[in-house]
């Protein structure tokens, strides 16, 4: 933890002109909500667990009271009675139960609205629930609050890339700063915004023309954005346009991809949102590959650590959102698999989630019940020519590989692949390899390589 405001460089007239103010109220409020997320998240562990028992108790009031699907969990026992881990886990599908029969559980006389969301449906079906505004604001907040924990540069710029339709495709937004109302206090980079639709031919050297235009600084992109860039460029022009540091979400990274950026020297720093709870893990500045838990938004649970790969034994990662009032999500189950920890290496006195091996649906299943991790995307890419890829396990030994751009694939190749494929799974997986003009991705934005559908 770092967290020293006077790293920040300071506008000269940031401080309020009204008499008897120190700060002007908007950037006071952002400042404010900062200091309390860090405090909570790196301060004294036994005063952050009373405030997480607290509100999950709230939390729980406010589900029984307006839910008869919650009622029936958590049963008649009084909020202050309830042992977290004695509740039934909640599925996706129970989700969707609640949300079709009960819809939000905030009411106008709250005083937060709450909106419809869903979930990209890049692991299934897309799942409906509510968020209300706080959870809004919060994410914004918690986001900034991460820069303030690390004592990250605010003067570097900030470059995400958003998923948007074909035709606004590689088309650039700038605004002045990316801190908010906070820019009116401390000194910041820009905020650039570059959309994005496939990231094939064209497109993707417009993006890449975009990105070279003005130093990146802190580059917001999913892995599969990287992963469709780096298909068609060299990503050397990344640390020619001043990258310095990827933010990943959303999904894993191919270990190739971690190696390159270690190659180019730019740090890599995950933050793992789901978009019903927010903010979940943000990775470890010391210690790559542990995840300090969001813990002034979530409760982490590991359980049922009957999952092993690579002989190492994981559990199903359950979360309980704390601040989750339109659509309760309490022991969700996020399918993913990892090992919690009460403290992290690096010393930060919190949870922090490690041997993160895959989402459940990112792994291999095998007859034997074994689970493997498949990363074949450059092995595939050394081998033929395709702007995209998918891969699908839609039986306990048949993985269906579809690979687009491509009319046709003859015999030897299909040969080659396969052999290729086969020796990351081994040979009891069959292979069916398809050439397909363009991948038809539904409804889902993330565009996983490969994702489990038994
Ligand atoms: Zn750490």
């Amino acid at each position: 933890m770092n967290f020293d405001l006077f790293d920040h460089r300071l506008q000269k007239n940031g401080y309020s002109e009204k008499p008897m103010t120190f700060l002007d109220p908007e950037p006071n409020a952002l400042l404010s909500a900062v200091t309390g997320i860090a405090l909570i998240e790196t301060g004294s562990r036994s005063a952050r667990e009373r405030w997480q028992e607290i509100q999950l108790r709230n939390l729980l009031n406010h589900a029984s009271q307006r839910s008869a699907f919650w009622r029936a969990r958590v049963g008649n026992r009084k909020a202050s009675d309830v042992e977290l881990t004695r509740l039934p886990i909640l599925t996706r599908q129970d989700l969707r139960t609640q949300v079709a029969s009960e819809g939000s559980l905030l009411r106008a006389a709250d005083g937060f609205s709450a909106n419809r969301h869903a979930t990209s449906g890049s692991s299934g079906v897309p799942v409906n629930f509510f968020v209300s505004d706080f959870n809004v604001n919060y994410n914004f907040v918690r986001s900034l609050a991460q820069y303030f924990m690390e004592g990250r540069d605010l003067t570097l710029n900030r470059t995400r890339l958003v998923d948007a339709s074909a035709t606004d495709s590689a088309s650039a937004t700038k605004e002045q700063s990316w801190i908010g109302a906070l820019s009116s206090f401390f000194k910041s980079g820009i905020s650039k915004e570059i959309k994005v639709f496939n990231l094939r031919g064209e497109e993707c050297a417009r993006v890449v023309d975009e990105l070279k235009k003005d130093d990146v600084g802190y580059l917001i992109a999913a892995p599969w954005h990287v992963n469709a860039i780096a298909a068609a460029f060299d990503l050397d022009f990344l640390k020619q346009a001043k990258t310095e540091m990827w933010v990943p979400f959303g999904a894993e990274i191919d270990p190739e991809l971690t190696q390159t950026f270690a190659d180019l020297a730019i740090p890599v720093r995950a933050n793992y949102s789901s978009s019903e709870a927010g903010l979940i893990r943000a990775e470890c500045g010391k210690f790559p590959g542990h995840y300090h838990v969001a813990t002034s938004n979530v409760m982490v649970e590991v359980v049922d650590r009957r999952f092993e790969i690579n002989g190492v034994s994981l559990g199903k990662v359950l979360v309980t959102h704390l601040h989750s009032y339109a659509t309760p999500l309490i022991r969700y189950d996020l399918d993913d698999l990892a090992c919690l920890r009460a403290k992290c290496p690096c010393g930060h006195d919190g949870p922090a989630i490690y041997n993160l091996q895959g989402r459940a649906r990112s792994v291999v299943k095998h007859r034997d019940g074994r689970l493997s991790l498949f990363f074949p995307g450059q092995a595939l890419a050394a081998l033929t020519d395709f702007s995209e890829y998918r891969m699908r396990q839609t039986a306990i030994d048949k993985i269906v590989v579809e690979l687009g751009g491509r009319a046709e694939l003859n015999a030897d190749e299909i040969a080659a692949i396969t052999t290729c494929l086969q020796g990351f799974t081994g040979p009891n997986i069959n292979f069916e390899v398809r050439a397909c003009e363009q991948i038809d991705w539904g409804q889902s934005r993330k565009r996983p390589g490969f994702r489990c559908e038994i």
